[in-house]
């Protein structure tokens, strides 16, 4: 007994040291927002122009995601960015390069647009914006006009559509690569690109898109200011949990905010969303590695949101079957075992949450609403934070291991299991 007394005592000094070491990253960690229900966010760059035959492959996950439905009977949804133009080569032929002519989705892709709107209506594809189109344009058209080997292949194409092929460096939007390293692009360019991405994103969907991933994750403070002054304003951003501005000589990324948290604002007050699951399964980036990964994000009371770019269902047969298999893989387990507080929902839907916790979320593109989600409250919000401790700080870790917290902790744990019907059988 006595020993056990000690032992407590051991444990509060602790604690007690430990609150006057890291007070301010402890209370910083327990006001950030929890989440009780499970939330899925299936998030997938690069759709939009593109193939004929995209639309089968699109109809694939389609029809896979019909067989998949959360607790409130919503089907598993991708949140699709969107490339919304392509270049029209015999037009820029035509005018010599002189001028940067676009194709888009909405004129000259009407079967594959229509394709995204069928799946909007059965509540599996909600599009947002990702780029006008996926490279810098005025940049392009320089090395177009100056016969560069990078472009000359592509520009004199009569039909190009697979701006996949270009150079890494040449595929972001918002700062120019056509040269390494980068270089910014000024803010009356970059408020062209987003006045013509809401105009056509708006032609297409008839809804203007409040969120948006930059193209390669590469965006800088004058992209936010510009989606901030702009009429239809930017309200929620997508990350990897970091902010990218350019590359460098070696082309490295180059990080000017080096960590992002979802529910982080802008200086201009929009909300920062934060990537925490691949799914890329054509890079190597398979489903059971992604389920580890969601796990991690549920057990913090993190939505989890799952990055799967379009190549992964665009490319050969194979890697596309290859790619659903490792989907169904990824929805079977969730539903199984998350079942009774499985949440599907797209992006902006969960940075609505993250602004409003209590109101339900409304779906601009199904013009639909869904119940809010449900925040995390007593042991299971005391356990999620342990766990965002946990995972995110090495010396904190290593510290309840040394000092046997562990034990306290894994007594918490399993009375939350007992008593919290939240908990999943893993
Ligand atoms: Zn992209």
């Amino acid at each position: 007994m006595l020993y056990f007394a000690l032992l407590i005592l051991f444990w509060s000094i602790i604690i007690f040291t430990l609150w006057l070491w890291k007070h301010t990253l402890l209370k910083k960690t327990w006001h950030e927002p929890y989440l009780s229900d499970f939330a899925l966010i299936i998030e997938s760059d690069d759709w939009g122009v593109g193939e004929a035959y995209h639309l089968e492959r699109l109809s694939g996950i389609n029809t896979l995601f019909q067989r998949y439905s959360d607790h409130v009977k919503r089907p598993a949804v991708l949140t699709a960015n969107m490339v919304l133009s392509l270049p029209d080569t015999i037009s820029m032929q035509q005018n010599c390069f002189n001028q940067f002519e676009r194709k888009t989705l909405s004129k000259n892709f009407i079967t594959l647009l229509n394709g995204f709107k069928h799946c909007i209506s059965q509540g599996t594809f909600i599009p947002q914006i990702h780029g006008i189109e996926h490279y810098y344009a005025p940049g392009l058209l320089q090395l177009a006009q100056q016969n560069d080997p990078r472009v000359t292949p592509f520009f004199n194409q009569p039909d190009w559509t697979d701006w996949e092929a270009l150079d890494s460096p040449l595929q972001g939007h918002y700062v120019n690569g056509t040269q390494l390293p980068t270089e910014p692009v000024s803010k009356q360019q970059q408020q062209l690109q987003y006045e013509h991405a809401q105009q056509e994103f708006f032609n297409c969907f008839n809804f203007n898109s409040k969120s948006i991933v930059a193209p390669c994750y590469l965006w800088d403070n004058t992209s936010e200011t510009v989606w901030a002054e702009h009429e239809q304003t930017i309200q929620y951003i997508q990350t990897a949990g970091y902010r990218c501005n350019g590359r460098d000589q070696n082309g490295h990324y180059h990080q000017d905010i080096r960590l992002i948290r979802s529910g982080d604002k802008t200086e201009h007050g929009a909300l920062y969303l934060v990537r925490n699951a691949m799914y890329e399964p054509a890079d190597g980036r398979k489903a059971q590695d992604c389920i580890k990964q969601i796990i991690k994000a549920f057990r913090q009371g993190e939505a989890a949101t799952i990055s799967t770019h379009r190549y992964n269902y665009t490319r050969s047969e194979e890697i596309f079957n290859d790619s659903i298999k490792g989907l169904e893989t990824l929805l079977f387990f969730v539903t199984g075992h998350y079942g009774k507080r499985l949440r599907f929902l797209s992006s902006p839907e969960l940075g609505q949450w993250l602004e409003n916790p209590e109101q339900a979320m409304f779906c601009d593109a199904q013009k639909k609403e869904w119940p809010a989600l449900q925040s995390l409250g007593g042991l299971g919000l005391l356990n999620a934070f342990l766990w965002r401790l946990w995972y995110r700080h090495q010396k904190l870790r290593l510290l309840s291991i040394v000092t046997a917290l562990v034990i306290p902790w894994g007594i918490l744990l399993l009375a939350d299991k007992l008593l919290n019907s939240r908990n999943p059988s893993l």
